[in-house]
């Protein structure tokens, strides 16, 4: 299909997308001599021109350690950085500040969760319920957990599309299971989870729930308090922000209970060579000098988002996601991995008798950037019995031309390759 038909299968809102995709600079670069393409937002996304100047911005005229000086500087950047806290409060509805703590991204939020939560609340013989589809940042703390503790890992199986078995998911939740923790959208699925039917059902047996919003976070409007989780963790690097800093959103009579993660500066309120006393939340489990940067820079992001509104994003996220299926299914061979009736933004597929990474490369001599291998999901791969899948993931700031130019380079890499 050509861009001016496929045009007319986008349906116009308010957003002027086209100056949307301006604000990204990276996005008129040129890889390999060719315009860049870039469709492995799964794996990150590009940051608007407000938040690389924020940057420069806090090193030039913010730059101060935080929460601790009396001068002005250490003030501002204080404020900043506390005011960000407050933006994720709001970006995912959360009820209080004390619930948002800052973390290094999803993987250490998850790690966190383990070893605290797990330190008191996980006991030998209970269960530790996690999905088939699970990144393995969501996989590998909970076993570090359950071998420490003598648990034990259950996984809730899924079917061909992609899709949890929920009666499957209804026949493990038994009352020793101590945690659910689950992806809310699979990063090589694209499948949204039934997560409010999987709290609720939890809930009913007074199991806490931790989602894993890595990709939910930047495509799907979050809320907690409707939501009910106990736990939602994402990182700012996936939502137009720095990497290195994310978020653990807690319950906070979860946070109360659970024992500090690390010990250090700033998670304490008295130290003596006898007895430290923990700080409040949610600095108890903020050790020492954050990404301070990092923190103030997301909320950048953040506004950046709310600016163009999650549900625009998600609808136009849902138009170039079905536009791009319907441009590659009808290649010879082409087999989609993932095909949930619930998904979102990832398109994920393998081709008979190609390797996927033998495609990627062909992709990026074009200057078209996918991801392929196992995304961090081995167990996925292991049900669909693949190496790997080619990957394209879409962001709100991908166009028509974009899917073009990856059509037109998916084929001519067939054409090499077959
Ligand atoms: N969970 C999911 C579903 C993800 O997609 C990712 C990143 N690919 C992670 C966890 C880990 O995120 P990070 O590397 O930012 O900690």
């Amino acid at each position: 299909m050509k861009s001016e038909m496929l045009s007319q299968t986008i349906i116009p809102n308010k957003v002027d997308w086209d100056s949307i995709r301006n604000d990204f600079p990276i996005l008129s670069t040129q890889v390999h001599g060719q315009p860049l393409v870039y469709l492995d937002n799964a794996a990150t996304s590009q940051k608007p021109l407000t938040v690389i100047e924020s940057i420069e911005r806090y090193y030039k005229r913010e730059n101060a350690n935080i929460h601790r000086g009396v001068h002005y500087l250490s003030a501002e950047a204080t404020f900043a950085y506390e005011r960000t806290r407050e933006q994720v409060k709001d970006f995912i509805h959360a009820e209080k500040i004390q619930e948002i703590i800052f973390t290094r991204g999803t993987t250490e939020s998850i790690n966190l969760v383990a070893h605290s939560f797990g330190k008191i609340f996980v006991k030998k013989g209970q269960k530790i319920l996690l999905s088939a589809m699970e990144h393995h940042s969501n996989i590998v703390p909970w076993q570090i957990l359950a071998e420490e503790k003598q648990a034990e890992i259950r996984v809730i199986p899924m079917n061909p599309a992609g899709e949890l078995i929920l009666e499957e998911f209804d026949r493990l939740l038994t009352e020793d299971v101590a945690i659910v923790s689950i992806t809310h959208l699979s990063n090589s699925l694209g499948t949204i989870n039934p997560v409010k039917y999987i709290i609720e059902r939890a809930h009913s047996m007074n199991v806490p729930v931790l989602l894993d919003g890595a990709q939910s976070a930047p495509h799907i409007q979050v809320d907690v308090q409707e939501l009910d989780c106990d736990f939602f963790v994402f990182s700012g690097h996936k939502i137009l922000g720095p990497t290195g800093i994310g978020i653990l959103y807690g319950k906070e009579k979860w946070l109360d209970l659970m024992p500090p993660y690390q010990g250090g500066g700033e998670m304490i309120k008295t130290v003596t060579f006898e007895k430290t006393v923990y700080n409040d939340l949610p600095f108890k489990f903020e050790a020492g000098t954050p990404h301070i940067e990092g923190g103030i820079c997301l909320g950048n992001s953040i506004d950046y988002l709310n600016q163009i509104g999650l549900e625009n994003i998600h609808q136009r996220e849902n138009e170039l996601l079905a536009v791009a299926y319907n441009a590659l299914k009808d290649i010879p061979g082409i087999q989609f991995i993932g095909t949930a009736k619930e998904k979102s933004s990832v398109l994920s597929f393998v081709l008979n008798g190609v390797h996927p990474y033998d495609i990627g490369v062909i992709l990026d001599q074009q200057g078209i950037a996918v991801r392929t291998g196992h995304h961090c999901t081995q167990p996925v791969m292991d049900f669909f019995k693949i190496p790997g899948t080619v990957r394209a993931s879409f962001s709100f700031y991908n166009n028509l031309e974009d899917i073009d130019r990856f059509t037109f380079g998916l084929k001519k890499a067939i054409k090499m390759l077959v």
